[in-house]
């Protein structure tokens, strides 16, 4: 078994749910008492939101370079940022160390792909709905259609995201409202929904939603656990 290197804390909430996950899909995978090998760097997040917001990437690069680094150092074998958002810096981490990043959205592409959707809604923080580094992967590299959010129910996702799933703070008058958006992406053709942030699970289930949904962090919990086993 491969270790898996974490960077977690983007929130902390959905770090959780990562070690979790990957945990579970190890025991099911080879039973008994398996858990996964795995080390984590997690991070102070209110710096991380703070920096995001200020818009300075370099510095935010700097921090995840240096933390994958320190996994690399500390055994890591295989690399796992445990936000969307935070694949803006994916490519720089990658050139900057020898061990694999799984990248989270080429694990949620795979995952649509089985299911032969093309066009889907995104939901996540306004950095990943709006910015090419999310959508254009999924467009350019693996030939899907994303729609977004229209303004004001961007900055609603946004800002539901931010001030309280990141809090762990789950309030069902927010789950209605992101289950309003998500019927107005189905309304627009979207023919599933990526769930396009870690901690979106943690209030929305596919229960929820008329249509398929994909949950960024379980998807990408259990490639990085498929990865780690494979012989
Ligand atoms: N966990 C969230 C994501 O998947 C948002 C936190 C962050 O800004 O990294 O994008």
């Amino acid at each position: 078994m491969k270790t898996i290197g974490l960077i977690g804390g983007m929130s902390w909430e959905s770090s959780l749910e990562y070690y979790r996950i990957i945990n579970e899909k190890v025991k099911k995978e080879l039973g008994g008492l398996h858990s996964a090998q795995s080390v984590m760097y997690s991070v102070d997040f209110e710096h991380i939101k703070i920096l995001q917001h200020e818009g300075k990437w370099d510095e935010l690069t700097t921090i995840m370079v240096d933390a994958a680094k320190n996994l690399e150092k500390a055994g890591a074998e295989i690399l796992v940022i445990c936000t969307n958002t935070m694949h803006k810096m994916a490519d720089d981490v990658q050139s900057n160390i020898k061990l694999p990043l799984l990248h989270i959205a080429d694990a949620t592409a795979k995952s649509i792909k089985e299911k032969h959707l093309k066009k889907l809604g995104l939901l996540g923080t306004k950095f990943t709905m709006e910015q090419e580094f999310y959508k254009g992967r999924l467009s350019e590299k693996h030939g899907l259609d994303v729609v977004i959010p229209n303004d004001e129910d961007r900055e609603i996702v946004h800002k539901i995201i931010y001030n309280e799933l990141c809090l762990g703070n789950i309030k069902d008058s927010s789950k209605n409202e992101y289950i309003r958006i998500i019927e107005n992406l189905v309304q627009n053709g979207a023919e599933g929904i990526i769930l396009g942030c870690t901690e979106i699970p943690l209030l929305v289930k596919q229960a929820d939603v008329s249509v398929p949904v994909f949950d960024t962090t379980t998807i990408h919990a259990e490639s990085a656990v498929m990865e780690s086993i494979k012989g």
